[in-house]
């Protein structure tokens, strides 16, 4: 369960990106975030999965309040947790199955992903996951050389590596055709039907009526809906 308690964040330059948001995810769950561009989306996300400081509110994980936990905690948090992006946030010249086993955090010796020396079972369990995602056979290629729908495959790959029981989804479809999002849309359906709890940002609507399970809204940072998806066209 998480739980996001009047999170507020206004960054450096006086920025007010959140105001005073509150909601509760229970397990299971695929949230679905809607919000024009700018409406704070990015940044709720990024709050959760403390990428960026909030200002002031609280955002617990399981009871655990993830913006006073220690940096050790934070990393066992981060673990749980996992995220892919719009710009899929591939290292380019490295190799698909390469940009997949970075998804694995927490080595006690961190020289051997520096060096690129994996253990065989996570050379192993990588492979699985891009398996999963139907895209075993580009393992050894440039990510780079991919195209965008398989590089977001690549995305929920990597945060496969974890076993994430939430998984944050900050406009994963976004920089993609419909046919392509609906594809990618469905690859987080079948993880949340496996148990994960999915967070997603969308600023699609007609995407949302088919995945989510309830629905946030935002606009200008402050949350302005919460409900079932069909709830949205009769306060439209
Ligand atoms: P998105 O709509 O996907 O969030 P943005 O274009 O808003 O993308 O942001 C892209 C990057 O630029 C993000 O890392 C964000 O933190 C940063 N950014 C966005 N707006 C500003 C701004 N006004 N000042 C500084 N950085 C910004
Ligand atoms: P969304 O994801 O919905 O597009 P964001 O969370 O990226 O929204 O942005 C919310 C607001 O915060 C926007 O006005 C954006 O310009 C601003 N913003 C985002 N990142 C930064 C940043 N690093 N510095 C300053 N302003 C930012």
């Amino acid at each position: 369960m998480l739980r996001v308690e009047h999170l507020t964040k206004i960054y450096p330059n006086g920025t007010v990106a959140l105001r005073d948001v509150s909601f509760e995810v229970p397990d299971g769950e695929f949230l679905v975030v809607i919000g024009l561009s700018g409406s704070g989306k990015s940044t709720l996300l990024r709050c959760i999965n403390r990428l960026i400081e909030p200002t002031s509110g609280k955002i617990y994980w399981n009871d655990i309040d993830i913006t006073s936990a220690s940096p050790s905690e934070i990393r066992r948090i981060r673990r749980q947790i996992g995220m892919i992006f719009q710009q899929f946030n591939l290292v380019k010249r490295s190799s698909v199955l390469t940009n997949v086993l970075s998804g694995r955090l927490g080595y006690a010796n961190p020289w051997l992903s520096l060096l690129g020396v994996w253990p065989v079972e996570d050379r192993q369990k990588a492979l699985r996951a891009l398996e999963r995602v139907g895209i075993a056979d580009k393992a050894y290629q440039r990510a780079d050389t991919l195209s965008g729908g398989q590089q977001q495959r690549v995305g929920i790959a990597r945060a496969l590596m974890q076993d994430p029981r939430l998984l944050l989804a900050d406009e994963p479809v976004a920089s993609l055709d419909p046919v392509l999002a609906h594809s990618i849309l469905q690859y987080l359906e079948q993880l949340n039907k496996e148990g994960v709890t999915v967070i997603c940002s969308l600023h699609f609507l007609d995407l949302v009526h088919r995945y989510a399970t309830r629905v946030i809204g935002l606009k200008d940072g402050v949350k302005v809906f919460e409900g079932l998806p069909d709830e949205i066209d009769r306060t439209r």
